[in-house]
């Protein structure tokens, strides 16, 4: 989890997708716009290292203009749609290492399955 500043009030959290706590922003909520949560994951100290986070939070939580780097912008929202983003997985961790597993263990057996049939040929 990395440190993030709600878009939309300024807000300190945790987390690009985690619900604000100032005024109960949910960038993750399903029907949010990719450009928010684009937004959000701009807004963590993953993009804004040092200071530059607090910056931003201080000028949104001030009403302050604050510009966001439209090709950086562009690059997280094709991240977001490719699934790139860990944060955004739809599929849990455990839940693909067990279809992996599977997917192994019957690779094991058809290729057993292979040589035993071959070791028994003419
Ligand atoms: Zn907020």
């Amino acid at each position: 989890m990395s440190l993030a500043v709600c878009v939309r009030c300024g807000n300190s959290k945790v987390g690009a997708f985690t619900p604000c706590a100032g005024c109960g922003l949910d960038p993750a909520a399903h029907g949010t716009e990719r450009e928010l949560q684009a937004r959000s994951v701009f807004l963590t100290d993953r993009y804004l290292p040092g200071g530059e986070l607090e910056e931003m939070g201080r000028r949104i939580r001030e009403g302050e203009p604050v510009t966001y780097d439209a090709g950086l912008l562009a690059q997280i929202t094709e991240e977001l749609r490719t699934q790139k983003l860990p944060i955004v997985s739809k599929v849990p961790a455990g839940l693909s290492i067990v279809v992996w597993t599977v997917v192994g263990v019957l690779l094991a057996l058809a290729v057993g399955f292979l040589l035993m049939s071959r070791l028994r040929g003419p």
